[in-house]
């Protein structure tokens, strides 16, 4: 048998995705030669011990993660291989994003899938893409079907007229989160230029080599987050490196060629990997408030073998700027925050040090070491810290905590205002500020009270609104609806036979 003749099994049964059929989908992957990728994606992107196919944080398709890396970055051709639907979706998000990019489709059908013609299709289409004076690396991202269908990726050519070909798979029974694909693809990346650069010279960074030693910054952040940072490092004699994932190829190999590497986002497991192979150390956390700042700079400053002075002089010249930044624009009221972005704990932090109670935090990522100062200091304070997060547990806890302010995901904020609570979008208008040293340390304040102030608003609409349109009053009605509460009865009779019946066969 050819070694990419695919697993048709993938496609058995109607409709499978992320919305059903998860073991099945798994399963089939696993028997498709894929359990090499799917054992190391569980070991790096866990999920809690025991957890069913329904386990797993409610959150976008996580292709869109490794996607949008891809659509961001100079001279890159990203091209998607996958079921029609999907990559409508995910086209269609990545343009509400603003990609500015097109999008690359390797359409397949049930025959061309499992007689392997879908791959052949594959090296085609990168084959044609592959021109060294447009592009400087093409990636192909395996969705769930052809992951699951065992689609070889690893077979494709490393390299066409020098163009590297970065081969992935991102399914949504594997990579749990879009967080965590971003990963995916900034691991492979890495990976791939560490080769390179262990092979021979590379190119040079765009603005040249920095005269100091640099510090790279992993996790996407504000554009203004990364020169904060920088401003902050200074004092120490280091600067601000190349934030990852990178905007383009060769930044890679100044991301690798650090003094050390600060994990502000926690979940890039196997781009830490790649950086510990590299012989770089990780810092976890980030300069978050008066204490988290204060924390960094020491840990940063001792990974890079900076004299005790030297540290003291950068927190000297930043700490007493941060908590008067914190002390002008105080919070006051109780927030909990949830989110998908892994930034959720850090946010967290700072809203507790501008003075709001905050009791929850959610956060879709899973725990890792370079978050661990993060949970160790929210603990101490009493926060209730939830890794891996559901949508369920996020809701439950603005049900138990009825904060004035929740923020979190789009669901858990349409909870949250349809209990007249002011909400927050996360990743829209919490990531969307600077969190890092003292331009961060007042920037939630302003969005977060004004969002506070609200309260009385929607006291006002709901007051108004009374109970119109909830529940079975929903809906567009062209007469007065006539309530049947015999129907209503005979319906209860029926459902709670039904549940006998189950419950009896249960025993049998
Ligand atoms: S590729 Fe994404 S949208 Fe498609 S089935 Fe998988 S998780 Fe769902």
């Amino acid at each position: 048998m050819p070694a990419n003749v695919q697993n048709p099994a993938a496609l058995q049964g109607d409709g499978l995705g992320c919305h059903s059929g998860r073991d099945q989908m798994l399963a089939a992957a696993q028997s498709a030669g894929k359990s090499e990728t799917l054992a190391q994606y569980a070991k790096d992107y866990p999920l809690p011990e025991g957890a069913g196919p329904h386990d797993q944080p409610q959150s976008m398709c996580p292709a869109f993660g490794s996607l949008r890396v891809g659509l961001r970055m100079r001279r890159t051709a990203t091209i998607l291989s996958g079921s029609a639907c999907c990559v409508y979706g995910l086209t269609f998000t990545s343009h509400f994003y603003g990609a500015r990019r097109t999008v690359g489709y390797v359409p397949f059908n049930s025959e061309s899938l499992v007689t392997g013609k879908l791959f052949e299709d594959i090296r085609e289409a990168v084959f044609q893409q592959a021109d060294p004076a447009l592009y400087d690396a093409v990636v192909i991202i395996n969705l769930c079907v052809p992951t699951a269908s065992g689609v070889p990726l690893q077979l494709l050519p490393k390299d066409i007229n020098g163009v590297r070909i970065i081969g992935i798979d991102v399914p949504g029974f594997g990579v749990p989160t879009h967080a965590e694909a971003k990963d995916v693809l900034a691991g492979a990346m890495l990976k791939f230029a560490r080769g390179e650069a262990e092979t021979g010279p590379v190119a040079a960074p765009r603005g040249g080599i920095s005269d100091k030693p640099t510090v790279t910054l992993l996790g996407e952040m504000f554009p203004a987050d990364p020169v904060g940072i920088g401003m902050l490092l200074a004092p120490m004699g280091l600067a601000a490196g190349p934030v990852v994932p990178t905007r383009e190829w060769r930044e890679l190999y100044s991301a690798l060629d650090c003094a050390a590497v600060a994990a502000i986002h926690p979940f890039y497991t196997a781009s830490v990997r790649e950086f510990e192979a590299a012989g770089r150390p990780i810092v976890a956390s980030a300069p978050v408030g008066y204490d988290g700042t204060e924390a960094w700079l020491q840990s940063v400053g001792q990974a890079c073998n900076v004299g005790q002075a030297q540290i003291d002089a950068a927190k000297n010249q930043w700490l007493p700027a941060i908590k008067g930044a914190l002390s002008r624009m105080p919070i006051k009221g109780r927030v909990t925050v949830s989110g998908y972005e892994g930034s959720e704990l850090l946010v967290a932090r700072l809203l507790i040090e501008s003075g709001a109670d905050v009791p929850y935090v959610g956060s879709a990522c899973p725990k890792t070491p370079w978050s661990a100062p993060d949970l160790a200091w929210l603990q101490a304070r009493g926060v209730h810290v939830q890794y891996r997060a559901s949508l369920e547990q996020d809701i439950a806890a603005v049900r138990e905590f009825k904060p004035d302010l929740a923020i979190g995901t789009t669901p858990v904020v349409q909870a949250a205002k349809q209990a007249a609570i002011p909400a927050l979008y996360f990743t829209n208008l919490i990531s969307a500020r600077p969190l890092m040293g003292p331009a961060g340390a007042g920037s939630l304040a302003q969005v977060v009270n004004a969002a506070i102030a609200n309260k009385a608003r929607f006291d006002t609409m709901r007051e108004f609104f009374g109970d119109t349109g909830q529940g079975d009053r929903a809906g567009v009605w062209e007469s007065k609806p006539v309530l049947r509460p015999e129907f209503r009865a005979e319906t209860k009779r029926q459902v709670i036979k039904l549940m006998k019946k189950r419950k009896a066969e249960e025993m049998i």
